[in-house]
């Protein structure tokens, strides 16, 4: 028999299946004799008050045991000879397009620039190392996408939880823990989603599809407004209906679709800093005791948001007991992220603190001068016009990335500046241990980040440290630059075929395309496109 309770217990009592089943027993009655096993279904933390609790659905098993299997399995068929998909980028977005293509009996050839999340890791390291930048692999090109060395973290706003928690089944299957099936926070790690990620690329390729890595797309292949297929830097073409999920720093593929007349827009993004914090402070402060989070609970996590003057300021990508990374994605840039182990045990835990961008306002900070410093526009003088002011996010997340480089001496040394000294206007004399390992500069980000986003920072951290006693201390530093929230374009798409509104048979998927944020929203999509290039190809055949 099953019985499932909803209880709010001790974190104690809820970090051991014996110490819940001994709850169960004396709190709800059970037979000690047949209570042959609990599950947890969901668990979330109440740190609101002094007291944590923690809350827990679980279901009890008497006198029968729980399956073996603690997720739903998908089906995935050999495809070999079917017609053929090309999916373009092997992030999140391309992954969940090409397994869902297989499901419905589509071959999936996926085509990535970055090398396999294995050999990635070696050009990884040398951004530490030798900060040197590898233009087709880094933390956000390669084999897993920008999601393959992050926190893991799959939350997500979508209110589709069939949606949801079908991607997180798919991540189990492939080797995550099921516990991201019970977690109201979820999240894998970095040093588990490798393996997930591996696991993927082997389904696809056991069940017929082609993965090929180092291989970028240089074109599409288009005639009479309708995409046939892409061209590669190999030399190789690949023929089909086009999943184009390249991501949000892939500036080459916007540029080209620019150029080239394809219709895209500029998008809203959120630009600022990362934030560290030693974690044990965040602990203090979100548990509300002077000894952290002690022997049960997890690295604390926080959420802030406010207004400043008509713009959302944020915390954003929160990393508790993790890194500041060094993520940009080329030469002459400075761009920093954060991602965590499972464990998220560091000494760190770090956010984003961004402040909202509208396309409108880069006229504003730029002083109406649209400057462009990397000029790539054509000869055409209305198309180049066209090309600006739908690029004119990228470029200035560019021109930011870059400032940030030189205030960084030229290397990926990241310029930093403590907590209180930004919010005083003042130098830092010397910073903090920190956890990103090509090395800090002290700069002082107050006189050099755009006012438009250094004074709403300033003053939202103000109202953060008000709210959270302990939150602004110049114990934290501020790392510069977090441009990369998301795309600085869309690529726009017809809401029902999901379609590009101009070209037949391409696909515009995930975050790159302006439709997704983070790992599992950009999972979503990826299915999405899947589902719409099949019916797609129906429409041909029949
Ligand atoms: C350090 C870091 C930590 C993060 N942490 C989290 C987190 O904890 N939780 C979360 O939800 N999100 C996180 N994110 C964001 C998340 O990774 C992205 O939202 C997600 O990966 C987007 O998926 P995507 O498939 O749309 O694009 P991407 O993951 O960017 O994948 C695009 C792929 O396309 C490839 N590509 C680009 N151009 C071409 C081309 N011309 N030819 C062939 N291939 C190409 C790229 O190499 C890349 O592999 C993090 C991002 C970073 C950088």
């Amino acid at each position: 028999m099953l019985f499932e309770y909803q209880i709010r217990v001790s974190p104690q009592v809820a970090s051991s299946e014996q110490d819940i089943k001994a709850y169960l027993i004396q709190e709800k009655g059970l037979d000690a004799q047949s209570l042959t096993a609990v599950r947890v279904l969901k668990r979330s933390i109440d740190a609101r008050q002094r007291t944590i609790f923690v809350n827990l659905t679980v279901r009890a098993f008497v006198n029968e045991m729980p399956p073996q299997n603690e997720y739903v399995s998908t089906e995935y068929p050999n495809v070999e000879g079917k017609p053929q998909v090309v999916v373009v980028g092997a992030g999140p977005g391309g992954l969940f397009a090409a397994l869902r293509l297989i499901e419905l009996g589509l071959r999936p050839i996926v085509v990535e620039r970055g090398k396999n999340v294995h050999d990635r890791k070696r050009d990884i390291a040398l951004i530490t190392r030798e900060h040197k930048v590898n233009s087709e692999s880094n933390y956000s090109f390669g084999e897993g996408g920008a999601g393959a060395y992050s926190d893991g973290k799959l939350y997500t706003r979508s209110k589709k939880r069939g949606n949801v928690e079908k991607i997180l089944n798919v991540f189990c299957q492939h080797g995550a823990s099921p516990t991201i099936l019970v977690d109201a926070h979820p999240h894998i790690g970095t040093d588990k989603l490798p393996r997930v990620i591996e696991n993927m690329r082997n389904t696809i390729l056991r069940c017929g599809g082609e993965v090929h890595f180092e291989t970028r797309m240089d074109a599409l292949i288009i005639h009479d407004n309708k995409v046939v297929g892409i061209e590669t830097h190999t030399g190789e073409v690949f023929e089909g209906p086009v999943i184009l999920a390249t991501g949000h720093s892939a500036r080459d593929v916007y540029r080209w679709l620019a150029q080239n007349g394809v219709q895209i827009e500029p998008k809203g993004i959120a630009v600022g800093v990362r934030l560290e914090h030693p974690s044990h402070r965040i602990d203090q402060i979100q548990y509300h005791s002077k000894e952290g989070r002690g022997k049960y609970l997890p690295a604390a996590e926080y959420s802030f948001v406010t207004q400043v003057e008509g713009r959302g300021v944020y915390s954003f990508c929160m990393c508790p007991g993790g890194f500041v990374v060094p993520a940009a994605s080329g030469p002459e840039q400075i761009v920093v992220n954060g991602m965590s182990p499972s464990s998220r045990g560091s000494k760190w835990s770090n956010s984003g603190m961004v402040v909202e961008l509208r396309p409108e306002d880069v006229d504003e900070i730029e002083n109406g001068k649209l400057k462009i410093e990397n000029d790539h526009s054509d000869e055409n003088p209305q198309s180049s016009i066209l090309h600006s002011q739908s690029l004119k996010m990228m470029e200035f997340q560019e021109r930011l990335e870059r400032l940030t480089w030189q205030q960084g001496n030229m290397r990926q040394t990241a310029p930093a500046q403590r907590m209180v000294d930004f919010v005083h206007k003042k130098l830092s004399f010397d910073l903090p241990e920190s956890s990103y390992t090509p090395g800090l500069i002290s700069s002082p980000l107050h006189f050099w980040l755009p006012p438009f986003i250094s004074s709403r920072l300033s003053q939202a951290f103000l109202t953060f440290g008000k709210h959270s006693h302990g939150f602004l201390t110049n114990e934290a530093v501020m790392i510069a630059i977090e441009t990369r929230t998301s795309a600085p374009v869309r690529i726009v798409r017809d809401a029902a075929t999901l379609q590009h509104v101009q070209i037949e048979g391409l696909f515009p998927c995930g975050e790159g395309a302006g439709y997704a944020g983070g790992i599992v929203s950009a999972g979503i999509d990826g299915e999405r496109c899947a589902e719409a290039a099949a019916q797609y190809l129906q429409y041909r055949r029949y």
